[in-house]
């Protein structure tokens, strides 16, 4: 009866309603590749291989799904990692989950807004700050720069 529980809890889980809820064919055909198999099949980019790992500049994160601010260039740092990585998001509109797809539990990091994959969380971050590190995937996010004034 333990089992049953658990199923049925993750079934109510699944069946969570986000905003934005979309099928599975039409994020197919709206998303980019990549976008699609981390976001809606949380899938994990190659480490060095997405194109923000590396961007310094000053702006927003946002979901490549629904484009809801989820980190700011402030908290990005270098985690050597091969994934973008941040101290912190913005709580509001992140999820928290569990995951188990490698055997134990890791904390998963979803949109709020449309559910999501992000990436995870580990608490190996910066110790100056938070000690969290938000292990993010390149092509779940888009970058929108800050204006720069001349
Ligand atoms: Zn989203």
């Amino acid at each position: 009866m333990g089992c049953k529980g658990i199923s049925q809890e993750a079934e109510i889980k699944n069946n969570k309603i986000y905003a934005i809820d979309k099928t599975d064919s039409e994020w197919k055909s709206e998303l980019p590749q990549m976008a699609y198999y981390v976001l809606r099949k949380a899938g994990t980019e190659r480490a060095f291989s997405g194109p923000l790992n590396n961007n310094k500049k000053t702006g927003t994160y946002v979901c490549a799904g629904c484009q809801v601010p989820l980190y700011e260039s402030k908290n990005k740092y270098d985690s050597k990692s091969g994934w973008p990585s941040f101290d912190r998001g913005i709580d509001a509109n992140l999820e928290y989950d569990v995951d188990y797809k490698i055997g134990y539990p890791r904390t998963e990091l979803k949109c709020n807004k449309c559910g999501g994959h992000l990436g995870h969380a580990f608490n190996d971050g910066p110790r100056e700050t938070t000690g969290m590190r938000h292990c993010i995937n390149s092509a779940a996010l888009n970058f929108i720069p800050t204006d720069e004034k001349p």
